[in-house]
């Protein structure tokens, strides 16, 4: 069992990462003031809860806890405000009150959607994430939460932290080898922004990852989610620091939109966004090395470095400028300067860019 402290002050919370932790989240729960008088509601999704959904539940009945549930369509379309109104009539039938808590069972989607009903229900209730993808050692730590409105992503939402977060391990060896890799795309960023030994290890360790060999998940999800909460403890509200997160993400974004959101998986798009980074990063002086290692780290993991070709760069370039780092002919960039280090540059030539995201076809 592995835990770290995500630091803010009174809203310190733990992150749990270990195996087995579904069948002793009871324990968990109570340590952190989770009542027993009050019920909770475990929000899943449909791919999730036939697995584990039943065990937590029992589980937590078995302990004295009085549990409902809700089960959402597996998918990006449950984060919207129609599912979050079922939610919040779900929960009002279950007699959720003040001291009720909303647990987080499943990805990023679950985690995002769950956020925002246990922030804006009765003005806020007690969150607990139980994320079980490995992309959602991200999601699931620093407090953003949201739903999306057709028009635009995570635009309804607001800073939720949770009171803890329990990352089972075992939960992770049914998810697909995609998934799998699209996960690890955010935990080689976290080292590529922060940490060159880490990225060293995630590139000896590739192969353990994909093959879901629980120490080496165990370790990375760790990492990961140290440089996360390291980044979000300075900077809990994005007014700085925080932007280094978005590494790969201004193209990423423009790829996924491009593309249609689901035929590039989120973290499909960054691991060609970071290439893109990267080779800005070279036009800015950084070393070969940088590039070169931030590929190695990329394709060992089994993810996507070059564009499809049939994405057309005007209409990335147009997504590009919806993006809310783009003024005027120059755009805002999080530009690799060495493994591990990274600085933004709010002054890159859309030019270069343009011609970047040609160069990423080839
Ligand atoms: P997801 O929640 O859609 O999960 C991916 C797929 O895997 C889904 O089909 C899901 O049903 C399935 N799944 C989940 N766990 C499984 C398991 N253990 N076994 C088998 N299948 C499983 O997507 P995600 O990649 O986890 O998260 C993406 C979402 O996270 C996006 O909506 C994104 O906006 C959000 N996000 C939020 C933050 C934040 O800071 N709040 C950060 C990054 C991403
Ligand atoms: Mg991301």
């Amino acid at each position: 069992m592995r835990e770290l402290t995500v630091d803010l002050g009174e809203r310190s919370y733990p992150i749990y990462i270990g195996e087995g932790l579904l069948d002793s989240a009871a324990g968990y729960f109570t340590k952190h003031g989770i009542s027993k008088k009050s019920t909770l509601m475990i929000v899943s999704d449909s791919h999730v809860a036939p697995l584990y959904l039943e065990t937590l539940e029992q589980h937590l009945r078995g302990e004295g806890f009085r549990v409902t549930s809700a089960v959402v369509d597996a998918g990006e379309s449950s984060k919207s405000l129609a599912v979050l109104e079922q939610l919040v009539a779900k929960a009002l039938e279950a007699g959720l009150d003040r001291k009720s808590a909303v647990v987080a069972l499943g990805g990023g989607v679950v985690g995002d959607l769950a956020g925002f009903l246990a922030a804006s229900y009765m003005r806020g209730v007690q969150f607990i994430q139980i994320p079980t993808t490995i992309l959602a050692h991200d999601s699931s730590v620093g407090g953003k939460v949201a739903v999306n409105h057709p028009l635009a992503k995570n635009i309804i939402g607001a800073f939720h932290q949770p009171e803890m977060v329990l990352y089972d391990l075992n939960t992770l060896q049914t998810l697909p080898i995609r998934e799998v890799r699209a996960g690890l795309a955010e935990v080689v960023k976290h080292g590529l922004i922060w940490d060159e030994s880490f990225v060293e290890w995630c590139v000896t360790n590739a192969g353990k990852l994909q093959a879901l060999d629980a120490d080496a998940l165990g370790y990375a999800l760790y990492k990961g989610c140290s440089v996360k909460a390291a980044v979000v403890s300075e900077d809990e509200r994005e007014n700085g620091l925080r932007a280094i997160l978005n590494l790969g993400h201004t193209i990423g974004h423009a790829l996924e939109a491009v593309a249609g959101y689901g035929e590039l998986l989120h973290g499909e798009a960054i691991s060609i966004g970071m290439i893109g980074s990267a080779k800005l990063g070279l036009r800015y002086g950084a070393p070969q090395s940088v590039y070169d290692v931030t590929k190695q780290s990329l394709q060992s993991c089994g993810l996507p470095t070059r564009l499809p070709a049939h994405l057309d760069t005007d209409a990335i370039m147009d997504a590009m400028s919806h993006d809310k780092k783009f003024k005027e002919s120059k755009m805002v960039f999080v530009v690799p300067v060495a493994i591990g280090k990274v600085e933004i540059k709010s002054d890159v030539p859309v030019e270069w860019v343009r011609e970047i995201v040609e160069e990423l076809k080839q």
